[in-house]
């Protein structure tokens, strides 16, 4: 199963991501992730995108495809793979169609997580995410069972530099410009589908797996 998931940031895109790795053994890919790693161990291309990633503007194309070709010659897409937060603009979405076609894989569906700029941004001032394993938590929807304290490692739970009001607000607005074109060109594949992401995690799971049934068929 070849899949994207569209939707600006707190739309729960690595929350359900998570859900489905565990059915269809496969990778959840998410770019912003790969990026916050790098700045967090200081590699190469972490001190080149971390102005860029801490200021909520999007890091340029060539680099961001090269990173994504390699990751998806990895073994484990070999059963397909979950992209999350790529591709983000139409030049990415082109460079993805090539990768794939040179590996001679095919996209199944990009589901877009639909949401609006309020919700998006009551949510994530109550985000918190472990500093360790990246683990996502919610204070308010999704506690962790001691605060401050990630259940799965015990690692210390932090808000994101990028999950300040100002900010977040700063990267749907962006979100939203270029991946508007992004719709048109997956409903132009036939490969859209929509969800609205203001529903609670189970409601939107539940449509998820459906929709994702059809396609196995
Ligand atoms: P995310 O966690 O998906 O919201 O991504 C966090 C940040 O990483 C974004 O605000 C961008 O700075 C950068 N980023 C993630 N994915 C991409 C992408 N596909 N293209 C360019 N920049 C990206």
């Amino acid at each position: 199963m070849n899949l994207i998931f569209l939707g600006p940031p707190g739309a729960g895109k690595g929350t359900y991501a998570d859900r489905l790795i565990e059915k269809y053994d496969i990778p959840h890919i998410s770019t912003g992730d790969i990026f916050r790693e790098a700045i967090a161990n200081g590699t190469t291309l972490g001190k080149q995108v971390e102005d860029i990633v801490k200021s909520g503007n999007l890091v340029p194309d060539e680099l961001t495809n090269a990173l994504v070709e390699e990751r998806l010659k990895e073994k484990d897409c070999e059963n397909g793979f979950i992209l999350d937060g790529y591709p983000r603009t139409l030049n990415q979405a082109q460079a993805l169609d090539a990768m794939l076609k040179n590996m001679c894989k095919k996209l199944d569906a990009a589901i877009y997580f639909e949401i609006d700029e309020e919700t998006v941004v009551d949510r994530i001032s109550t985000r918190r995410t472990c500093s360790n394993c990246g683990k996502v938590y919610n204070i308010i929807s999704f506690p962790s069972k001691i605060e401050g304290i990630c259940d799965d490692c015990g690692g210390k739970l932090v808000q994101r530099d990028d999950d300040r009001e100002e900010i977040v607000r700063k990267r749907y607005r962006i979100y939203i410009q270029n991946t508007a074109p992004l719709i048109e060109y997956y409903r132009n594949q036939n490969k859209l589908f929509t969800l609205d992401s203001r529903k609670g995690v189970e409601e939107v799971m539940k449509i998820l797996f459906n929709i994702l049934g059809g396609i196995e068929k």
